[in-house]
Order: structure tokens, then sequence, then C-alpha cells
């Protein structure tokens, strides 16, 4: 009933650590994403039945499974350290969907494994949560993005700076390989490993480049491309990753590892939200830099797949990665023109955007609203929404002259041009004080209720309904949550 396959754990035994189930005293499920269930080909009744609830909370896993800890390494805000690894998670198994997708069960807070270090290997319902929601969101958004099958509280207590109910998250990811993943064998010049490494993302990932004449360079390039994609979707809704450590970012072009991440309120590109973000490396507007920095890694990874002249590689390889800010300049304005109301880019938009982002910037605009209001503008021809999110709203009218000469050029009725808005900008997204209010009537009260209604909301995001408004807006003074933190 619970059919897995193992690829991964028939790689060489070092590449990761068996695992054995370490049960908790009491699982109980907080709750079972059933659309995604059923989307997997996973039977929602089995997954809630205590079997199931067995598994999620890795206190006993089926015959088929092969449960793993994997291992990868990684550069934590710049300093490389050679030996991180699933410290707290373990690699259930693969699921094969109807469409024959393969997808990673992985469960995070499943206990101490031999990379835990001096960590406890357990996981506070609120961060589980936390990811559960933004997760969630993100994939409503049309981002890629793990997804979160389930979250199961343990019955047990974890310590951090006070004692918390814990709880394990069970997250489903078309792969778990990292940047830091390759980095792994690198530190230790495992050539080998790097090849069988690179043909399993290969045959997983990226099936169409086994017959590149390079396939090694095929993949860095094809990576490079995923990952200014993955950006410019992150650019285009207002998303502060946080934690962008090379262990943090998928080959796979999803995101993964929601830790201190936020949705911008009012922007500015020196936004920050991690509490241990210091020096604001990973401020919004640093992300696209940082990427290119990570990529610029696992091209070192790679050299010795492209030629074993690694002279030779490193021109290909340093081609790739000054790729990526045209790339990413590509997909941002393909992104922000739909954002627009655009067909498509056209000469002149990059700095008509940059226009308005810097007039945002100047008057503390929130983020969201300032697109999603464009098609209020249109259709009620009034900018009167727009503008009120300006301190000074002669900058957006100033912007606004512009744009509706641009849009005389599409060619088509405002009442078209409205709709496209809407579907490109939407109104309601994870905002930090929202997401905050649902984790503390879970943690403090025991209520459900308000974490539930925020994943029903935010599972359309582009479409305005009644009753909602409160979801829509931006802070009020007091409600501002200007800090994240870490699970
Ligand atoms: P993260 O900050 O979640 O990306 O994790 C960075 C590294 O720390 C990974 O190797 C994690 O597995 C490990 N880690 C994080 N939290 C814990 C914990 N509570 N116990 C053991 N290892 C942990
Ligand atoms: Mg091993
Ligand atoms: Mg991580």
């Amino acid at each position: 009933m619970l059919p897995f396959q193992n690829t991964y754990s028939e790689l060489p035994d070092r590449f990761f650590a068996r695992m054995e189930p370490s049960p908790v005293k009491a699982p109980a499920l907080i709750r079972l994403n059933e659309g995604l269930a059923e989307a997997l080909g996973l039977d929602p009744v089995v997954l809630s039945s205590p079997e199931g609830v067995d598994m999620l909370s890795g206190n006993r896993f089926p015959e088929t499974a092969d449960p793993i800890a994997l291992a990868y390494a990684g550069h934590q805000f710049g300093n490389f350290v050679p030996q991180l690894g699933d410290g707290r998670a373990v690699l259930v198994g693969e699921v094969v969907d109807p469409e024959g997708i393969r997808f990673d069960l992985h469960l995070k807070g499943s206990g101490r494994t031999p990379f835990s270090r001096g960590g406890d290997g357990r996981a506070a319902v609120g961060p589980v949560l936390r990811e559960y929601i933004v997760a969630e969101a993100m994939h409503a958004l049309g981002i890629p993005t793990t997804r979160a099958l389930a979250a199961v509280s343990t019955g047990e207590p974890v310590y951090r700076e006070a004692r918390l109910p814990g709880a394990v998250l069970a997250r489903v990811a078309l792969s778990h390989v990292r940047v830091g993943t390759f980095q792994y064998f690198a530190a230790r010049e495992d050539v080998d490993a790097i090849a069988r490494l690179g043909r399993h993302v290969i045959d997983r990932l990226y099936p169409e480049l086994a017959a590149a004449e390079r396939p090694a360079l095929a993949l860095l390039e094809a990576v490079v491309a995923r990952q200014a994609r993955l950006i410019a979707r992150w650019m285009s809704v207002g998303f502060i990753h946080g934690v962008m450590n090379t262990d943090n970012m998928a080959i796979s072009g999803e995101t993964i590892d929601f830790g201190p991440c936020a949705f911008m309120d009012f922007y500015h590109p020196g936004r920050v939200y991690s509490s241990i973000d210091h020096y604001g490396r990973y401020a919004f507007g640093n992300q696209p830099a940082m990427a290119q920095w990570n990529l610029a890694q696992f091209a070192q990874c790679v050299l010795p797949l492209i030629d074993r002249d690694l002279e030779a590689a490193v021109v290909p390889a340093q081609a790739a990665i000054d790729a990526f800010p045209a790339l990413f300049e590509r997909e941002k304005l393909e992104v922000f023109a739909a954002k627009l109301g655009f067909s498509g880019p056209r000469q002149g938009d990059g700095e008509l955007l940059q226009e308005l982002l810097e007039a945002m910037s100047r008057n503390e605009a929130d983020f969201t609203l300032t697109f999603r209001r464009l098609a209020q503008s249109l259709e009620a021809d009034t900018d009167r929404g727009s503008r009120s999110l300006f301190v000074d709203p002669t900058e957006f009218d100033r912007w606004a002259g512009k744009w509706r000469a641009r849009l005389d050029e599409e060619g088509v009725p405002l009442s078209e041009i409205a709709a496209r808005l809407n579907a490109a900008n939407p109104i309601y997204i994870p905002r930090n004080h929202m997401v905050e209010e649902a984790l503390h009537a879970a943690v403090d009260r025991d209520d459900m209720q308000p974490f539930e209604t925020l994943l029903k909301v935010l599972a359309d995001p582009f479409t305005e309904r009644e009753g909602l408004e409160r979801f829509s807006l931006p802070p009020e003074p007091g409600e501002e949550v200007r800090q994240t933190f870490c699970g």
C-alpha cells in the first residue's frame, strides 16, 4: 500500500547512513495534505491510519522503504563546512506518481542521525507548521518548491529557548540532492562519487541531457538556468529565502529548506528578516548574486567531469556561471512584464520596472498590493488604491503615466489587461503577521482553526474572495513582524 522505491540508497554506501526508526511517544496527525497525497497516488485513508501515521512520524517504516540520512556539505554564510548531512531528517524512500514522476518522501524532525553532531534531531511544531504553510503557498503561486505532505505531533517536548511541543514534517521533493551534496564529495576529492551523483541527477532530473555531447557541462548550464528562473520567481512575489547556503540549494531548482524565510511587506531591496543574517548576506536584492555564488561552487565540483584537464574545464564552466546575470535578467523581465500587464517584455520595460521599484522603495509601498492594485486602477479608472500605498502619491502618478502609455502599445482593451494583471499578481501571500498568528494559535492554544483558514486562503492566491480582506492587507504598525527565526 506504500510502495516505495529506492534509487538513491542504491548508490554507494558513502552517500548516506542507513537509518532505523527512532520512535516518538504519541504520534498524532496534525494535518494531512489529502490533495497532494492523491496526486502522488497515495491513499489518504492509508496515510491517516495508524500504519500511515507511524510511517509519517518515523516510528515504523514499511517493508518497501530503505530509510537513509543523506550526506552533504555546504557553505554556511560563506564558510565551508565539509560535513553537514541530514542531522534531523530521513529519506524514507521514493514514490512514483501516476504520471511517472519520481518524488522523495523525506521526514524532518525524525530523530538523531550520524550527522546530528550536537543536535537533538527533532523539530518544534511552530517551524514545522511554518514550513507547511509557506511551501504550500509557494506551490499555489506556481513557484517550484518542495511540498508538505503531512505534519505529525510527536507527544514529546523539544528544548529550544523554551520547552516546545515536538513535530515531524513529511515533505515531498523531486530530489534532495543539493549543491552541498556535490561539495561533500569534492571536499574528499572523490571524483568517482561526483560522477555517480552527476549521473543520478541527470537520470532523475535532466534525462534529456544524457545524450548531450558533454553531459556534465550541459548539467551545469541546466542547473544555472533553473536557478535563474527560480530566483526570478521568488523576486516576483517578494520572497526572501533567508538562508541561501549551498546546502539549501537544490539541484532540482525547487525552493527547499524553509527556515527564517519571509514574504516582504514594505518593499526595500535591502530587506532582511532572518534573525541570523546579521550582515544582510541574503537580503532580498542580494539573492541573485548569492545564487550565482552558490552556482560557482557547484561548477567547481563538476569541473573534473567536464574535462579531465581541469584548465580546459574552467573555460566553459566559467562561461556557464557568467551567463547567470543575463539569464536572470531575462527571467525577471519576463515575470515582471506579466505583473505589469504586458504580453511580453519590450525595449524600455526594464527601466520602467526599475522606476516603479525605486519609487516603491522610497515610499515603503507594500510589494504585493502595489502590483495587485494595478488592475483596479484600470477597471475602476481610479488610481486611489495604488496611490494610497505611497507616502508621496505623486511618485506613483508620475510612473503610472508612463505605464499607461506603454499599455497603449499592447493594443488590447483595458479589461483584458486587468484580467492579465489579476492572474499575474497574487492578492494573498503568507504575510508574516498572519503566519505568526496562526502558529501562536496552534502552539499556545491548541487552536488549529487559524492555520486551516490560512492554508485555505493561500491555496488560491489570485482570486479575491468575500470576507478575506484582512488576509490581503499589510500589517498595521503594531502588527508588523520584522524578524523570523530558525527552527
Ligand atoms: P538547516 O539550518 O535546517 O538548513 O540545517 C543545517 C544543518 O544543521 C543540517 O545539517 C541539519 O541537518 C542540521 N540540523 C539542524 N537542526 C538540527 C537538529 N535539531 N538536530 C540535528 N541537526 C540539526
Ligand atoms: Mg553509509
Ligand atoms: Mg538545510
